[in-house]
C-alpha cells in the first residue's frame, strides 16, 4: 500500500504498484537492507531475509543492536534491491542501471516463542531450498540464541527502471557503442567442505537452486 510517505517523486513513471512486481522483488530476495537511527544517526545493515505470509522475515543474534531495537519496535526502512542490467550510454550522465528496488517503512512485530521455530523454517527453507528435510532439529539454545521478528509490507514503494539509454541529441551521432549488459546472478559448482567425510554427494536439490 502506498502512502504519502512512500509515493517517489524522482522519476515517478518508475513507481510501479503491481503487487505481483512487488511479490516477485520480495520471493528472489536473500539479502535486505535494514535502517535505523540511532541517537540521530542512521546505520543500514544487510541481513538474510524470507517472505513470510505478508511481512518479512529478519533474524540475528540476541546480542545485535539491530535486533534489539527492531524488538523493541524502533520504526524502520528495508529496502531490497536486485541490479538487473547495465545501461551503457553515449555519455557518462545519462548512464544508468535497470532494477527493481523496493523500500518498506514501519515497525518489526516480534516472533513469539510459540512462533519462532516455524519462522526459521521458513527462513531456512527459503535461503536453503529443500534443506530443513535433511536437517537436524536446531537445539533450544541455538533458538533461544537468535532473534526473529516480522517486518510489515504494508507500506511500501517498488521502483522499476527497465529503459533504453536516453542519450542527449548532441550524442547520437556518436560512433561510440551504446546498449544494455543484462546482469545474471548465479550460483557456482558447489564445493565440498574440507572436513568432509568422503563419499558424500552433493544432493540433488542444490542443482535446482537459483538466484534472482
Ligand atoms: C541499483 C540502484 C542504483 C541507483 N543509483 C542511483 C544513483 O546513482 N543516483 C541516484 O540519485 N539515484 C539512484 N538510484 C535511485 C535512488 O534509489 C532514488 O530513487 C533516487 O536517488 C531518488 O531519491 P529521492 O530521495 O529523491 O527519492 P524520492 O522520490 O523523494 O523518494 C520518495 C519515496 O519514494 C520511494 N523510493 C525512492 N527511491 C526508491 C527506490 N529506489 N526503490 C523503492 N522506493 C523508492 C520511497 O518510498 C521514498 O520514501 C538507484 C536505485 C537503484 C535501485
Amino acid at each position: 500500500m502506498m502512502s504519502k510517505r512512500t509515493e517517489v517523486h524522482r522519476s515517478p513513471h518508475k513507481q510501479n504498484h503491481d503487487p505481483e512486481v512487488a511479490a516477485s522483488i520480495i520471493s528472489r530476495a536473500l539479502v535486505a537492507h535494514v535502517a535505523i537511527a540511532v541517537d540521530g544517526q542512521p546505520f543500514a545493515l544487510p541481513v538474510a531475509c524470507a517472505p513470510y505470509k505478508d511481512e518479512l522475515l529478519l533474524h540475528g543474534s540476541n546480542a545485535s543492536r539491530l535486533f534489539k531495537a527492531l524488538m523493541d519496535g524502533t520504526p524502520a526502512c528495508v529496502t531490497i534491491t536486485h541490479i538487473e542490467g547495465l545501461v551503457v550510454a553515449r555519455s557518462s550522465f545519462e548512464s544508468s542501471m535497470h532494477y527493481q528496488s523496493l523500500m518498506a517503512l514501519g515497525s518489526a512485530r516480534l516472533i513469539g516463542e510459540d512462533e519462532k521455530r516455524p519462522a526459521l523454517q521458513a527462513l531456512t527453507e527459503h535461503l536453503f531450498p529443500q534443506r530443513p528435510t535433511e536437517l537436524r532439529e536446531s537445539t533450544v539454545q541455538e533458538v533461544s540464541a537468535t532473534s526473529i521478528v516480522a517486518f510489515p509490507l504494508n507500506e511500501i514503494s517498488v521502483k522499476v527502471s527497465n529503459g533504453q539509454p536516453k542519450d542527449k541529441d548532441i550524442d547520437m551521432d556518436s560512433d561510440i557503442w551504446a546498449g544494455i549488459l543484462p546482469i545474471k546472478t548465479s550460483y557456482g559448482e558447489p564445493i565440498p567442505a574440507d572436513n568432509l567425510r568422503p563419499g558424500i554427494p552433493v544432493p540433488e536439490y542444490i542443482a535446482t537452486w537459483v538466484v534472482g
